[in-house]
């Protein structure tokens, strides 16, 4: 490495800390203005107070000698006021700086979540899949929550300790030049002990993250609703407490025996430090009952060397703690640097409204990050608009794959999947999206209202529209919306206060209605059914082409009954196609379709 580039890299990381800066500050100028000023006047005033206690003390000792007492008593009246005067606006500084403090720590934190939160949805779905992500994720968490703030606080504290050393220092100087070396020397052993464990701790906590958020895994899994069943009736409690504690012992140890070492460096580098001033400070009062120095002298330099001794302490405290913030706010860079792949092109086309040629994958093959196998094998098919194509075939057989493939949740890893001809790649992905409306099985179940859970199929649309109860009635949802106590005003689920839980079927229905609310060229249902009882998955297919009102349309089932209507149904096997055709055509080949087809037949007869 050059010098040059190691000086950059030095470089930049000393600055690490300006970007959170820049976060702080755009978080809230004005609370963050009000709290700098309080922090700058809270290392300043207590200065001046001393040097008003140094004149105070002085006066009386002059006053013994003079014959007029008044006006000897005046002067000191006047030196008591302003020393009153600047008691005040301390006393006023500490009151406001609570209320700033809480006022500009909310806003720091609130502004830190919504640049994490936009960045999570902003990186794609590939990343939530990837464990390495969420140990950057809930590093990122950790830090930005109080790092930023913790930057600021100590940067002004720096700048206040700096300010009353720098004072000191001259005081002292004009002393005895070696107090002053003697104050800063003693300083170095802390600083240095301190930077050290900074790092270890540093290195410690990245290499623990993936530990910690198992144990953290272990608490959510003991104290959520979706495994509260399961816990209870494989009585899963104990063991799950027992794995959270052995980690969280773990943890506990190793933090333990870092944090006792350091102890240790720390004891053994103040004690330096201490033995340091307390020479210094029995030479000056050796120099006091020499008579050597004035009474207000003394005065003046007890408090000076005191508030010199905690200003280094502060200062050493602050310095090393900024360079431990810097180190742990790479965490937090990390995370803001993640780039989204699949992002917009440099020249955008417009997705045809409405598709003429439709829907073509050619050729595409794809494998998962990180996985050995192709999930989907060089697939070649054409979806006409309006058809209604269904994908059938055993569980990993490829069929959702091939749904977040055509949505743009990954990208093909061979060939291309174009839209009337166009590489999807070359849509602007929020627009592709917009042309799809998926249900996928593991469908979101939100804890809000009848009518929001709907509602957020399409938001563009108002939340109170007609449209609403039109899409219900599609899926069969209105139904079971009427027998809900405030009907589409009731929550759902029992998260929230007076919620209302449905049946797996019945949520089905819910979905099933926020997915014909978005009124997109093509309708995806991934096992949209499945859970609903035979009658009611009988009235949605039944008119299942009316209901999609000219959608193309796009199904996934197990249930071969509920696709015989497809206009052309493909048998997926291992990635790839191993049958296409109408039910009947697949009836007539007499197939592996033919054959699940006559299987399924026969359990319902
Ligand atoms: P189907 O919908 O037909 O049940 P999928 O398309 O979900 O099947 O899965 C196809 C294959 O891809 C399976 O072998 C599955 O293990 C694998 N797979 C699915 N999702 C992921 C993922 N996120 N990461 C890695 N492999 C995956």
């Amino acid at each position: 490495m050059t010098i040059s580039r190691i000086l950059t890299l030095k470089i930049r990381q000393i600055l690490g800390f300006l970007p959170a800066l820049q976060l702080v500050w755009r978080s809230c100028p004005g609370w963050t203005l009000a709290r700098i000023t309080i922090v700058v006047l809270q290392g300043t005033l207590p200065l001046l107070s001393f040097y008003l206690t140094k004149l105070v003390v002085d006066s009386i000792a002059a006053s013994f000698t003079l014959a007029d007492k008044t006006a000897a008593f005046r002067q000191i009246t006047i030196l008591l006021g302003w020393a009153g005067v600047v008691m005040l606006i301390i006393t006023l500084c500490s009151a406001l700086s609570d209320l700033v403090n809480t006022a500009q720590s909310q806003r720091v934190t609130d502004y830190m979540q919504s640049i994490l939160q936009a960045k999570s949805i902003a990186v794609d779905l590939e990343y939530y899949e990837n464990p390495q992500y969420h140990d950057t994720l809930q590093r990122a968490q950790q830090e930005a929550a109080y790092r930023p703030n913790q930057i600021l606080n100590r940067l002004v504290q720096v700048a206040q300790n700096g300010i009353a050393l720098f004072a000191i220092t001259g005081l002292l100087l004009s002393l005895y030049w070696w107090f002053a070396i003697l104050l800063f020397l003693a300083a170095v052993p802390v600083l240095l002990v301190r930077l050290k464990y900074a790092r270890l701790m540093y290195g410690w906590q990245r290499k623990r993250t993936p530990m910690e958020r198992r144990a953290a895994y272990f608490s959510w899994l003991l104290t959520s609703d979706l495994s509260a069943k399961e816990i209870r009736l494989f009585d899963l409690g104990p063991l799950f407490m027992q794995r959270f504690q052995h980690l969280r012992q773990q943890l506990y140890q190793e933090r333990l025996s870092l944090a006792s070492r350091r102890a240790i460096a720390n004891l053994g580098a103040q004690a330096i430090t201490g033995l340091a001033m307390f020479a210094a400070y029995g030479f000056m009062l050796y120099q006091a009952i020499q008579g050597t120095f004035t009474l207000g002298d003394l005065a003046l330099y007890h408090q000076a060397f005191q508030r010199g001794r905690s200003a280094l302490q502060g200062g050493v405290s602050n310095l090393s703690g900024l360079y431990e913030d810097n180190l742990f706010l790479v965490n937090l860079y990390e995370f803001l640097d993640l780039k989204p792949k699949i992002t917009d092109p440099a020249t955008i086309e417009p997705v045809p409204q409405p598709m003429t040629t439709g829907i073509m994958f050619e050729q595409v093959s794809f494998q998962y990050p990180a996985t050995a196998r192709e999930a989907l094998k060089a697939i070649n098919l054409t979806i006409n608009p309006g058809e209604i194509v269904a994908f059938v075939g055993e569980n990993g057989s490829g069929k959702t794959t091939l749904i977040k493939l055509l949505c743009r949740l990954y990208d093909p890893t061979a060939g291309r999947i174009t839209l009337d001809g166009v590489d999807l790649r070359q849509f602007q992905v929020a627009a592709l999206r917009r042309t799809f409306s998926v249900i996928f099985q593991d469908y979101m179940k939100y804890p809000f209202t009848a009518q929001e859970n709907i509602w957020f199929g399409n938001i563009d649309l108002p939340p109170t529209a007609d449209h609403i109860s039109k899409a219900a009635f599609r899926s069969g949802a209105d139904q079971v919306i009427k027998s809900l106590p405030q009907g589409y005003d009731t929550t759902l689920g029992k998260l929230f206060e007076q919620g209302e839980e449905l049946s797996i079927g019945q949520w089905q229905k819910i979905a099933l209605a926020r997915a014909f609310l978005r009124h997109s060229q093509v309708i995806v249902l991934d096992e949209p059914t499945s859970a609903m009882d035979p009658k009611a998955e009988y009235e949605v297919f039944k008119k299942f082409r009316q209901l999609i009102e000219g959608q193309t349309a796009i199904l996934i089932s197990h249930r071969l009954s509920t696709v015989k209507m497809a206009d052309c149904i493909y048998v997926m096997a291992n990635g790839a196609i191993v049958e296409r055709g109408t039910h009947d055509e697949l009836i007539q080949q007499g197939g592996t379709y033919a054959h699940l087809f006559e299987t399924q037949a026969k359990r319902y007869r």
